[in-house]
């Protein structure tokens, strides 16, 4: 992508209605634009990112045998009627009328409309298990919409629910999606930790969120130490093997971590205190088993292997797209600006040439941008008639991982400059050098 046609406004000044470094970042690197309280427009590059994260998410779902689909935004009254929450739900809910007078909503999630399709196509205990999601917005009227996409009230949440025979059947698709948010976050280059969780709205016994550690986050977090050293990636489970994911369970289970809600001065006593570790975290993600809660009040069944009409227990997993942007720049930005990830990274290089006018820097930067483009590698070549001081500034606040930057006096030695932005470390190479080291 060449800056000079992309739409990327980037700000020098941190905006004064942004509170915290996550929302002014977004502001300042042109992610995203509010366009009303608490409902955004991403900008190219937050979209580039909200996809990379939809995507992985997508990915370790899949892994984890989940199935994609797409439920709709607006939702009909009448199935939130059935399992009662159209009133239970208040104000949160966004209440629309259609042209016939008919109640409507948009969507704060998707129990009702799921629970209603697999209600109408599903008649066998041979149809389960299933596990299914999709990624959409969603709409919750939130009292104070704040720090920009981490509390909208327009968000994308990837929402996952699973559908079985029996109890032992919902707790194994539980510690699926256990580990596959264990993995999702690893991937995503933040550390989650579980926590477990009271399980409020959806109701249900078995519920845990994912907590992000950072000084804003809204709820105050405790956990064990050994969270920092487990490598969900790396752990060689199968999702096929029932009994190591119920030892993971027990493993996340055991090992000490809970939020202000669930806190237990008694347990934390016994971590030893070199392992307590204390702050606040951004809930990023949350499951739940709640058994027929929604089955039972809005009449799914399916016949049983011997006949009989069983109610199916259910489980619901949500993951918040949207909120993690927000969350990884919290967990990952310096004092120059946002510091991506490489896998969630809007491109992988930033290519620079600090002489704008220089005839041999631009034909170099152009050859570089072709060849790297032709290996696949994301390349923003900034490419803008400024100062060579005002887009480096740039490339560091954007965060790309790599930056290129090709100046005269090097190009004339054969030599361009590699930093790494995490590092800040600089290394000078040649031409080649440098583009063996980015495909
Ligand atoms: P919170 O406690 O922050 O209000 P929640 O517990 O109400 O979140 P859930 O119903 O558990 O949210 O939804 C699943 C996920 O959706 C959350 O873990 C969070 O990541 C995301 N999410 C919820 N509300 C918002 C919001 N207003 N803006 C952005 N993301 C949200
Ligand atoms: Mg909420
Ligand atoms: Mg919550
Ligand atoms: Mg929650």
């Amino acid at each position: 992508m060449r800056l000079s046609r992309c739409f990327l406004p980037v700000m020098k000044e941190s905006p004064s209605d942004a509170q915290i470094v996550s929302h002014k970042l977004m502001l300042r690197a042109g992610l995203v634009r509010q366009t009303a309280a608490g409902i955004y427009a991403w900008l190219p590059i937050g979209w580039r990112v909200l996809q990379k994260i939809g995507q992985i998410v997508r990915e370790e779902q899949d892994r984890a045998g989940a199935i994609e689909m797409l439920m709709p935004t607006l939702q009909s009254a009448d199935l939130w009627r059935q399992s009662g929450r159209y009133d239970a739900y208040g104000p949160e809910m966004l209440r629309i009328k259609d042209r016939h007078d008919r109640d409507m909503l948009y969507g704060p999630t998707n129990e009702e409309m799921i629970t209603d399709l697999f209600r109408g196509d599903v008649k066998s205990y041979r149809d389960l298990p299933r596990t299914l999601y999709h990624i959409q917005w969603k709409f919750r009227d939130e009292v104070r919409p704040r720090f920009g996409v981490m509390r909208g009230r327009e968000f994308l949440m990837k929402d996952a629910y699973s559908f079985d025979i029996d109890e032992a059947g919902a707790r194994n698709s539980y510690y699926t999606q256990l580990l596959a948010y264990l993995r999702t976050f690893q991937r995503l280059g933040i550390r989650a930790v579980p926590m477990k969780a009271a399980s409020g709205p959806i109701g249900g016994d078995l519920s845990h969120e994912f907590i992000v550690l950072a000084p804003t986050g809204e709820s105050e977090v405790f956990y064990d130490a050994a969270f920092e050293e487990f490598d969900w990636a790396q752990e060689a489970l199968s999702y096929d093997d029932a009994d190591g994911l119920k030892a993971l369970f027990e493993k996340v289970s055991t090992t000490y971590s809970a939020t202000d809600e669930t806190h237990d001065e008694a347990r934390w006593a016994e971590v030893s205190p070199d392992r307590r570790r204390e702050g606040r975290g951004i809930e990023v993600g949350h499951i739940f088993y709640f058994g027929d809660k929604y089955s039972a009040s809005m009449g799914l069944k399916v016949s049983g292997p011997d006949g009989s009409m069983v109610t199916p227990q259910m489980g619901s997993y949500g993951i918040g797209v949207s909120r993690l942007v927000g969350a990884i720049i919290e967990a990952s930005h310096d004092e120059n600006g946002i510091v991506w990830p490489e896998t969630v990274a809007p491109w992988k290089v930033g290519l620079v040439t600090m002489r704008g006018d220089d005839e041999a820097s631009v034909q170099a930067a152009e050859d570089i941008y072709k060849k790297l483009t032709a290996a696949g590698i994301e390349v923003l070549y900034d490419d803008r008639d400024e100062r060579g001081g005002v887009k480096l500034g740039s490339m560091d606040l954007i965060g790309l991982p790599w930056q290129l930057v090709i100046g005269p006096r090097g190009l004339a030695q054969g030599v361009v400059e590699l930093k790494c932005r995490r590092t800040g470390e600089k290394v000078e190479l040649s031409i080649d050098s440098a583009l063996e080291r980015l495909t």
